[in-house]
């Protein structure tokens, strides 16, 4: 169990890092992202199933570490890092968190991110999340980049899909488990997503 030397957050700042729904504890470090999904509930209210989920500031490693124990982390089957905010933003934090999370409680640890991280850092950044990510789940969106610029309105126009595709790719080489996930919204073609992310190697969710 980690056991920072003072408390460093309140309770409400506790929940809003850290939160349960059903056997997953899940982890919301940010509040930013590098997509705007028309789609997003953040839009109209930051709860999700009935958790705060908007962030004062950006939480420290200290923070989020001292969010996880107060959760005391019993009788949950993974560690997700997903919010109302792109994880991968904060790619040293996430990193430097799951290496702790590992050392400390060995369960699996899982990230639902937007794909475009490594649009967003200029470089691959999956061989940082090896051996430290056990699933990583790709909002996809779409089957086609017209359609995702549409959903997701991705600052990197027509890369920004491409990119998505990529990220998926790269993610194979490093991570065990990898997914492709789009929401069911008007528009969008499930069988010709489900067609990509076969041909992409990977497993396919609608959520
Ligand atoms: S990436 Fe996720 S949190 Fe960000 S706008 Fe899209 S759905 Fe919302």
């Amino acid at each position: 169990m980690y056991e920072p030397e003072k408390p460093t957050v309140s309770p409400k700042e506790s929940a809003t890092l850290a939160y349960k729904i059903g056997r997953s504890l899940y982890l919301n470090i940010t509040n930013r992202c590098s997509n705007t999904c028309i789609f997003c509930p953040k839009f109209n209210q930051y709860k999700l199933y009935g958790h705060d989920l908007l962030l004062a500031a950006e939480p420290s490693f200290e923070e989020v570490m001292a969010a996880f124990a107060v959760m005391e982390p019993t009788g949950i089957d993974e560690i997700v890092f997903c919010g109302f905010g792109e994880s991968l933003i904060r790619l040293e934090l996430v990193v430097r968190i799951a290496r702790e999370l590992k050392r400390l409680y060995r369960y699996p640890v899982r990230i639902n991110t937007d794909g475009q991280a490594n649009l967003v850092h200029g470089r691959n950044i999956l061989p940082d999340l090896a051996c430290l990510v056990d699933t990583i789940s790709v909002s996809m969106n779409a089957s086609d980049a017209e359609t995702y610029m549409q959903l997701c309105d991705t600052p990197f126009g027509d890369d920004g899909f491409c990119g998505v595709c990529d990220f998926i790719r790269l993610a194979k080489q490093q991570i065990p488990n990898v997914i492709a996930s789009v929401v069911d919204y008007p528009g969008v073609d499930l069988d010709a997503c489900r067609a990509l992310a076969l041909s992409l190697g990977v497993s396919f969710r609608i959520r």
